[in-house]
């Protein structure tokens, strides 16, 4: 796909914006790289070859030793609400990042209708986001606000399920009927023709966990009508990661629809083998036409709120606050959590505490809950209905459920893109993959296990995730494309983001454009905002 190749090639062209010159151009597809210049004219790639004499740039830049790739797109974030809550975070910038998939998991900042605001400020919360309220009701009203307030890099934008679902029938635990389907086909169509990309689901979160196959399936058809994506948070990424595949696959046939798997794992030690069981039926159903691809992100542990180590039917009652709140209710509750935790043998030790509303909390942060039983000498089971019920239910949480070997098998994948699945990435305690993602594959996987080849890594940031989500002008370095470009050390980037040092800056990235216009340079944000909702 190249729709740009027939722009003319401006031979008279005696100056340019920007020069970069001597670079090692990876162009996105190919996994071997050039050497030469790129010219930008206004917000396009305007050249791309070897620079004649007498052809110059109003500002020329020396990049002789880097590497010139197209800008980064990061396919799974939950930035919606950034540019709004965190106005001067160049986090995304920093790691190469020109391009941002939000509005994944089944919520997005918009559309926000029939009066579920309070739901969606409470769900962010959960997350560690406080969006205030919400000023917006449909797509169109979001994108207006949020491109108004300024953006440091670009945005393409999913409608998510949980919105669509709250606002035709609230927090309602059961199946949708045909008229309610309707009505939800009805909104995703009016955000698409806003400018939503396709459709996001969170099939473990309220209220996407009541929806049903054939839910799903007439939703994704709307998407697939409009040539948008329709994203799987999964219903399941532990035991039933097998049907919960076949569950996406089954509805990407019947639809029609492309597939984005999102943030694909095999969760929990007993479930880690299963990746072959995944790959094989990803692959085969690629084979079969069905046009399904997976984002993932490179590390071990994952963050959510911490109400998802719940048993489902405790974490998805309505009345659940009042719940961990009653001390009459303790005794009973305390009882049932011990034994379904039992049952499960649950690893404490893998569950640490991010953040939590409320300075009674903070010391808790970046602790597992099995360190805080052996200082505080609580159970656990205690703990637990203790900090959800006082926060009620603001606390976020890292899981460290994932294998390091399964996580570099399924970023080896050439249908997998990268995905940072970042979220709250102002606050105090962010996973480090909102820091590092981008720079980590090139210095963890390129470099450091030699699983990936740099052309490739560059690959699964821009032209693929470019094609899946229809950026037909970005993703490549060709003439014509948009300038969204990044230039960096391949020899020196990498990632220091820990989870106790969450926001330590990155290595090795030099330059970033963002539509024609440096938005980093020398390794520094500009402070300027140069980001479109795409
Ligand atoms: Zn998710």
């Amino acid at each position: 796909m190249n729709l740009f190749s027939a722009v003319p090639a401006s031979a008279d062209q005696k100056e340019y914006d920007f020069l970069i010159r001597g670079a090692v151009i990876f162009d996105g597809e190919s996994l071997r790289s050039t050497h030469g210049d790129v010219g930008i004219l206004g917000d396009k790639i305007a050249f791309v070859g070897d620079a004649p004499e007498g052809v110059s740039g109003r500002e020329e830049i020396n990049a002789q030793g880097l590497v010139l790739a197209p800008g980064f797109i990061d396919a799974h974030t939950h930035s919606d609400f950034n540019p709004l809550v965190y106005p001067k975070l160049p986090n995304k910038l920093l790691q190469g990042v020109t391009t941002e998939v939000t509005g994944n998991c089944g919520m997005s900042a918009a559309p926000v209708l029939g009066g579920h605001g309070k739901q969606i400020r409470s769900g962010w919360a959960r997350e560690g986001v406080e969006i205030g309220s919400v000023k917006w009701r449909t797509y169109g009203e979001y994108v207006r606000r949020i491109e108004k307030k300024g953006m440091p890099g670009n945005f393409i934008g999913l409608a998510g399920h949980g919105n669509l679902r709250s606002a035709v029938m609230g927090n309602a635990p059961r199946a949708a009927s045909a008229g309610e389907i309707a009505q939800m086909k009805k909104l995703l169509g009016e955000a698409m023709d806003e400018g939503a990309r396709g459709i996001s689901y969170g099939l473990v979160y309220l209220p996407g966990i009541f929806a049903n196959e054939e839910e799903l399936t007439e939703l994704c058809r709307e998407a697939a009508k409009r040539f948008g994506v329709c994203a799987f948070h999964m219903r399941n990424e532990g035991s039933n990661l097998i049907p919960a595949i076949r569950e996406a696959i089954n509805i990407g046939r019947q639809a029609q629809a492309r597939i984005q798997l999102s943030h694909l794992k095999a969760a929990g030690r007993n479930n880690w083998p299963l990746i072959d069981e995944a790959f094989k039926m990803i692959e085969e159903a690629r084979l079969d036409g069905v046009k399904i691809t997976a984002d993932a992100y490179p590390y071990v542990a994952s963050y959510a709120e911490l109400g998802v180590v719940l048993p489902d039917d405790i974490y998805s009652r309505e009345d659940r606050i009042d719940l961990f709140r009653n001390p009459l209710q303790r005794q009973a509750l305390l009882e049932k959590l011990r034994a379904h935790y039992e049952a499960k043998a649950m690893k404490w030790d893998s569950v640490m505490i991010a953040s939590a509303k409320g300075r009674r909390w903070r010391k808790y942060e970046g602790k597992t809950l099995l360190e805080i039983a052996r200082t505080t000498g609580q159970q656990p089971e205690e703990f637990l209905i203790d900090i959800l019920g006082s926060t009620k239910f603001e606390t976020s949480a890292f899981y460290f459920s994932q294998s390091e070997s399964v996580v570099s098998q399924v970023l080896e994948k050439t249908y997998v893109t990268v995905g940072s699945d970042s979220i709250a990435d102002g606050s105090r305690k962010p996973h480090p993959r909102a820091y590092g993602t981008f720079p980590r594959i090139f210095g963890e996987y390129v470099r450091g296990r030699k699983t990936l080849e740099l052309g490739d890594a560059i690959r699964k940031m821009t032209s693929l995730p470019a094609d899946q989500f229809g950026l037909e002008d970005r993703g490549r370095i060709r003439q014509g494309m948009a300038a969204d470009l990044v230039l960096f050390d391949a020899g020196e980037i990498t990632d220091r983001a820990t989870y106790s040092d969450p926001s330590a800056s990155n290595l090795g990235i030099r330059w970033v454009f963002v539509n024609g216009r440096p938005a980093v340079e020398k390794g520094k944000w500009t402070e300027k905002k140069y980001g479109r909702i795409l």
